[in-house]
């Protein structure tokens, strides 16, 4: 049995955050960098309102990420704006690492969305990719999958 966690509607992230991330991302090449992602679910849309940088404290942050428990915990208590999580690939496409869906049970519960973040190298923009969590009951064994779902960019208001 596969369900499908949190909403289907649209995925919104505002000009704010996407700029927010962008601006966190580059600055910490070569390294990946994460953060979690602060917002509301309006008529089953995910707006995501605010992008909110989390230490990345990972052995090995060249190729991984681990959130720094004193960012994280206060977060996923207070779980009531947090709908998803962040984090950048320097070094590949953003599609989802056999890491990310073997740690991805640590988070899933808690969030409606996940997204993905490569800079891309010439035009200094960032390519993001946003997943909406699948769980999948197998006899009796949860597991965590990620399926790529359509991001909505708002444009600056005039
Ligand atoms: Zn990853």
């Amino acid at each position: 049995m596969t369900v499908l966690l949190g909403q289907h509607g649209e995925i919104v992230l505002n000009p704010l955050s996407a700029e927010k991330l962008t601006k966190h991302t580059f600055l910490h090449l070569p390294q990946e960098s994460c953060g979690v992602l602060l917002g509301t679910i309006v008529a089953g849309n995910i707006q995501i309102e605010q992008f909110i940088p989390i230490r990345n404290v990972a052995p090995n942050p060249l190729h991984s990420f681990m959130f720094s428990p004193d960012e994280w915990v206060p977060h996923a208590l207070m779980a009531k704006k947090l709908v998803g999580i962040v984090h950048s690939h320097p070094h590949s496409d953003p599609t989802p690492s056999s890491e990310d869906l073997d740690r991805l049970h640590l988070y899933a519960g808690l969030l409606k969305v996940y997204l993905i973040c490569t800079p891309h190298p010439i035009t200094s923009s960032l390519i993001i990719h946003a997943y909406h969590i699948l769980r999948n009951v197998d006899n009796g064994n949860t597991r965590y999958t990620l399926h790529q779902a359509p991001l909505t960019m708002t444009q600056v208001g005039i």
